[in-house]
C-alpha cells in the first residue's frame, strides 16, 4: 500500500477480537513503535480497554463500529470471550467481522498507511489491501509487443532490445536509487541484473549555458526567457512540453490553449510548430496571444526545458512523461500533470502520480501516438490548477521538492549515483586495464 508520507513508515494493524490476538498484535505494535515507525491498531470501542499504554511509547487507535445487533448478536458482544461456547453466536460473530470491510477500506482511504498487518481471521483483508496497492495498467495502455498480439517488425524490435538487456554484462541507468529503490532492488535480485544507478545524469551541466544547450539550439533566446520568468513570483508559472518527437493535431492544440486559459495560471507552452504568415493561427483561440501578453509565453520549436524547469519561477510540468522530462521534473522538484502519450510513457506516470505522489493524470486512457486530441479544455484546466493552486497542491509540491533535493544528493561526492559510476569505473577497469 502506498505510505502517506515517503519519510516514515506507517503501519495498520487489525487483530480478531479476541485476547488471544489483541495482545499479541498490541505488543508487536510496541515492537514496530519503538523502532520509529508509525503504528495505529483498529479495533471496536469496547476492546479499546485491552490495549495497555507503555510510557514513551505512542500507538494510534482508530476504532470502527462493530455491528453486533445486525449480525444477530447481543448489543455490546464485540469479543469472543462474550459469546458463551455457542456455535450460532460464534457463526453470528463471524458474519459481523465481514461486515467490517467497509468501514476498513474508508480507514484505509482516509489515513493510506504504508502497509496492513491484518488477522488471518480476516480472510478479506488483503483483498481491500490490495485495493490500495495496485499499480493497474489497462490494455490500451500497454505498448503492443507486450500485448503479443499481431507481431510486427517493429514489436520484434523492441522485444529484441529488452531480450539484449538480459544478455548484457550489465545495466545504466539514468535514475538514482532513492528515488524507485524497489524497483532497484527488483531489478537486482528478482531479475538478477548487475545495475549502476548513476543519474539524474542532467545534472551534469553545472552552468546555464549547458543546461539550455542540450541536443539542439533553443528557438528563444534563454537570457530573454530567463528575463521574463524573473518577474515573476517563485512557483507562478506552469511549464508545457511534451518532449522532441511528439507533435499535436491542431485540435488537440486549441483544446490546451482554452484549458491553459481557463486555468488562469501563467505559462511557457512549448509548440513544435513554426509560426505561419496569417497573423492568427489556425490552432490558437482568437486574439489568444494578445489576450495573453505577459501570462504566457508560447514557444515555437525547442525550448531549453532543464534551464526552465530549474528557475524558481517555474512551479509545475505538464508532461508526457518521456523518461527524460520526467526525471528532469522531479529533480527540478516540481509537481507535474502526466499526459503520456505512447511506449512507456504510462509505467512514468503510474510512478508520478501513485508511487511519488507528485502529480495528477489529465486522464489519458489509451495509447495516443503521435498525434491525438482526445483531451478536452475542462480537464486540462483542472489538471493544471490541481498542480498550481488547488488544495493537494502543497503536498504534492513538498514531497517533490524533498525528491529534488534527493537528486541532487545522489549526483553529489558521496550519494548513491556518484558512489555506483565509482564502483562501475572501478568494475570496468579490473576487466579492461
Ligand atoms: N527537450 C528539450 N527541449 C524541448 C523538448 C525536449 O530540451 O523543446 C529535451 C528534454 O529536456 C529531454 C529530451 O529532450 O531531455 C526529451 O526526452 P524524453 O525522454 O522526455 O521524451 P522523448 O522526446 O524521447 O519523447
Amino acid at each position: 500500500m502506498a505510505s502517506e508520507s515517503r519519510h516514515q513508515l506507517h503501519v495498520f494493524f487489525f487483530p480478531f477480537m479476541a485476547h488471544g490476538h489483541l495482545i499479541p498484535t498490541m505488543d508487536m505494535a510496541k515492537l514496530f513503535a519503538a523502532r520509529g515507525v508509525k503504528a495505529t491498531l483498529v479495533t471496536t470501542p469496547r476492546n479499546v480497554p485491552s490495549f495497555s499504554k507503555t510510557r514513551g511509547i505512542n500507538i494510534d487507535i482508530q476504532t470502527i463500529k462493530f455491528p453486533a445487533v445486525e449480525a444477530g448478536l447481543p448489543e455490546g458482544c464485540e469479543n469472543i470471550d462474550s459469546i458463551e461456547n455457542s456455535i450460532e453466536m460464534f457463526d453470528n460473530f463471524l458474519k459481523a467481522t465481514k461486515m467490517l470491510q467497509q468501514p476498513l477500506e474508508q480507514l484505509l482511504q482516509d489515513f493510506q498507511p504504508s502497509c496492513l498487518v491484518a488477522d488471518v481471521f480476516f480472510p478479506w483483508a488483503t483483498d481491500i489491501a490490495a485495493k490500495f496497492g495496485e499499480i493497474k495498467l489497462t490494455r490500451m495502455q500497454l505498448p503492443n509487443f507486450i500485448k503479443h498480439e499481431v507481431e510486427t517488425d517493429l514489436s520484434k524490435f523492441l522485444k529484441e532490445a529488452v531480450e539484449s538487456v538480459l544478455k548484457s554484462y550489465g545495466v545504466v541507468v539514468n535514475s538514482f536509487y532513492e528515488l524507485e529503490p524497489a524497483y532497484a532492488e527488483h531489478y537486482k535480485k528478482v531479475i538478477g541484473r548487475k545495475t549502476w544507478h548513476i543519474g539524474p545524469v542532467s545534472l551534469c551541466n553545472k552552468n546555464d549555458e549547458d543546461r539550455a544547450r542540450r541536443g539542439k539550439e533553443p528557438s528563444i533566446d534563454e537570457h530573454e526567457c530567463l528575463r521574463w520568468l524573473g518577474t515573476k513570483k517563485p512557483n507562478s508559472v506552469v511549464y508545457i512540453c511534451f518532449g522532441s518527437i511528439a507533435n499535436f493535431s491542431d485540435s488537440q492544440l486549441m483544446e490546451i490553449a482554452m484549458g491553459l486559459e481557463a486555468s488562469e495560471q501563467q505559462f511557457i507552452w512549448v509548440v513544435k510548430k513554426g509560426k505561419n504568415e496569417k497573423e492568427e493561427e489556425d490552432w490558437l483561440p482568437k486574439g489568444f496571444e494578445k489576450r495573453m501578453e505577459g501570462k504566457g509565453l508560447i514557444l515555437r520549436g525547442w525550448a531549453p526545458q532543464v534551464l526552465l524547469l530549474d528557475h524558481e519561477a517555474v512551479g509545475g510540468f505538464v508532461t508526457h512523461c518521456g523518461w527524460n522530462s520526467t526525471l528532469e521534473g522531479v529533480t527540478a522538484g516540481v509537481p507535474m500533470v502526466t499526459w503520456p502519450l505512447s511506449a512507456e510513457q504510462f509505467y512514468n506516470e503510474k510512478l508520478v502520480t501513485q508511487v511519488l505522489k507528485v502529480g495528477v493524470d489529465v486522464g489519458v486512457r489509451r495509447w495516443i501516438r503521435v498525434k491525438g486530441d482526445s483531451i478536452k479544455r475542462d480537464a486540462i484546466e483542472k489538471a493544471v490548477k490541481r498542480i498550481m493552486v488547488g488544495e493537494e497542491t502543497d503536498g504534492m509540491r513538498s514531497r517533490a521538492k524533498v525528491l529534488g533535493e534527493m537528486a541532487k544528493r545522489a549526483v553529489e561526492e558521496g550519494g548513491s549515483s556518484y558512489s555506483d559510476l565509482n564502483a562501475l569505473i572501478e568494475e570496468l577497469k579490473l576487466h579492461c586495464l
